[in-house]
């Protein structure tokens, strides 16, 4: 059992960053939610992330975060005595969909329609409704996930048929990486804008998610209204290659 001061020191360090950016915004800190990205971390390290937050917080950090369904499946059932809240967040090949229905809560990265339709019946035959978010490719980058901008309406209109399992919370991005903060905010920006327009032309679903900000700029992304900030690194540190 190794000491848990470098997690706790880590995880007050990153939501003393959010709530500093969420008042920079002059926005309430707890509608910024933060994910544990765990994705190549032990069941072990989420665990102690687990009590590091019951020891320094009121509200314990039970939102993971994972990107590979067959390592994620491994942990979750390692991690079964803790009231854990499971986020997809990684490319998805269609295969998988069955599995992801069934073992998470939300999916933050829809980039397709057959990924849509795939996750709605498998959730369907799970009897369970999914909490999603659309993945927008909002930097244009040729080799990069996510749907182009001007693909989400489709995306939205075939959500439609599956009101009864899939619930559409919201954006995602991940943005080219850039240190420039004025570059981080034009990408952000440029995903709340879009968001804005589906709020309008669809208002029966909640929009209110924007998936995005990560280790190196969660606070670009909270000044232009990030309600999930993504953190790896931060709170877990360097992950094996
Ligand atoms: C790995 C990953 C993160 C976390 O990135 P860090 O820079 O380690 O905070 C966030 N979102 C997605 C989709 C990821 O794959």
């Amino acid at each position: 059992m190794h000491s848990s001061e470098p997690l706790i020191a880590s995880l007050t360090s990153v939501q003393a960053r959010i709530a500093q950016a969420a008042r920079q915004a002059q926005r309430d800190p707890q509608s910024v939610h933060l994910l544990a990205v765990s994705k190549r971390q032990s069941a072990q390290a989420i665990r102690a992330l687990y009590q590091a937050s019951c020891q320094v917080s009121a509200q314990p950090i039970i939102a993971f975060g994972e990107n590979y369904v067959q390592e994620a499946l491994a942990k979750q059932a390692e991690l079964q005595d803790l009231p854990l809240e499971w986020h997809f967040i990684g490319p998805i090949q269609s295969n998988k969909t069955r599995e992801i229905a069934q073992h998470f809560t939300w999916v933050h990265s829809v980039d397709r329609l057959k990924v849509l339709k795939g996750l709605a019946q498998a959730a369907r035959t799970h009897a369970k409704s999914l909490q999603i978010c659309l993945q927008v490719n909002i930097s244009a980058e040729a080799s990069k996930s996510g749907c182009a901008p001007e693909e989400v309406a489709t995306l939205v209109e075939a959500a439609q048929a599956y009101q009864d399992v899939l619930c559409l919370r919201g954006l995602m991005c991940i943005p080219a990486p850039s240190t420039d903060r004025e570059i981080q905010a034009q990408a952000f920006a440029r995903l709340a804008n879009l968001q804005h327009q589906l709020q309008q032309a669809y208002s029966h679903w909640p929009w209110d998610t924007l998936s995005m900000g990560m280790s190196s700029d969660l606070e670009a992304a909270i000044l232009q209204g990030s309600t999930w900030v993504r953190i790896g690194t931060a709170l877990f540190g360097a992950r094996d290659a």
